[in-house]
């Protein structure tokens, strides 16, 4: 059995990694502040292998267990959640990136860097290879984030070259599945709350613009392989399946059999006019690619999550 940290722990992803490790044996520490996650989506777990901690980590953290993995996944992640809190988006991205990057130094364990798709800001290359360096503006109202992500990886290879940390970047496309709040303001939650509840379903810009969505638990799956993996390079993790946001309202329209109507709203500063993961790395050194396509996956989360939770407080 082996002893994982997982920072973020009580977030959508983060919850669901803490279930998959759990279930496969594993001790796990999960650290959150619960600045956007919720003790709700770590309520059901009861196993005595899990420990969870309440610390924010842009505090010095100290741990008397062995640690074999930390998974590090803490960060505000969605625009509406780094719009609001810029300053600790920066933080936890470098502060809290050097507190578990420390951590992993001191107990040896191999050290995982939740990273996204981001780090290609609006990318001129499509579909986005590991070795693009992005196309990212720093002052912008997405700066924070996609700059302190771009710090963390800056930081981690630093500690990979120079400490001698055994580490290892996942760029995380756009996933979904149950666990994602409904007002957190990102595409999927957003359409299946509007849909479920037959309110309009509102499209940014002419709804021309791409995303590339990754059910969840193939994500997580993806995560784990290159956790356990010897791989030090970024690693895209995503599904390479591209479409446009009118064809995920639609789709979504179509999972909840809903009876919106698809209205267009103002598209955001700097919003990515494609995205679109190269997975030929991941396919190569981990042998992984998505299974869950994206019906499949709508399903999946409807049912997992139910009506009430997808739809949350009324607007
Ligand atoms: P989330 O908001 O649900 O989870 C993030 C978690 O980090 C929350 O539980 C939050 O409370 C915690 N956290 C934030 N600041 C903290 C701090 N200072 N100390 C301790 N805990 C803190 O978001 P998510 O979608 O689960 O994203 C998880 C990670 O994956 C993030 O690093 C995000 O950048 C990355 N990512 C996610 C996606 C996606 O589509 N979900 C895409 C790309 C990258």
């Amino acid at each position: 059995m082996s002893t994982c940290v997982v920072t973020g722990g009580a977030g959508f992803l983060g919850s669901h990694l803490c279930d998959r490790l759990l279930a496969e044996g594993h001790r796990v520490i999960c650290i959150d502040n619960l600045d956007t996650g919720s003790l709700q989506n770590i309520e059901h777990v009861g196993d005595p292998e899990f420990l969870f901690l309440n610390q924010d980590l842009t505090e010095p953290l100290f741990l008397e267990e062995d640690v074999d993995l930390v998974y590090h996944l803490a960060s505000p992640a969605s625009p509406i959640d780094y719009a609001r809190l810029p300053l600790h988006t920066l933080k936890v991205g470098s502060y809290g990136t050097h507190h578990m990057l420390g951590l992993a130094k001191e107990k040896r364990a191999r050290f995982l860097l939740a990273s996204t798709s981001e780090v290609y800001g609006d990318p001129q290359v499509h579909p986005q290879p590991e070795d693009y360096w992005g196309h990212v503006n720093p002052i912008g109202p997405r700066g924070v984030y996609d700059e302190a992500k771009r710090y963390a990886e800056a930081l981690t290879m630093a500690y990979h070259r120079q400490q001698g940390v055994n580490t290892c970047i996942a760029r995380i496309f756009n996933t979904f599945g149950a666990r994602m709040r409904p007002h957190d303001g990102r595409a999927i939650p957003t359409f299946l709350r509007q849909a479920l509840q037959d309110k309009p379903v509102t499209v940014f810009g002419d709804g021309s613009q791409t995303r590339s969505f990754c059910y969840v638990d193939d994500l997580i799956r993806g995560l784990k392989l290159l956790a356990e993996s010897e791989v030090h390079l970024p690693v895209n993790v995503g599904n390479p399946k591209e479409m446009t946001l009118l064809e995920l309202a639609e789709a979504v329209i179509e999972a909840t059999e809903s009876r919106a109507e698809i209205v267009f709203e103002a598209l955001p500063v700097d919003d990515p006019q494609v995205r679109q993961p190269d997975i030929t790395r991941a396919k190569q050194l981990l042998n992984w690619e998505p299974q869950v396509d994206l019906a499949e996956g709508l399903r999946r989360t409807i049912d997992q999550a139910g009506v009430e939770r997808l739809v949350g407080a009324s607007d």
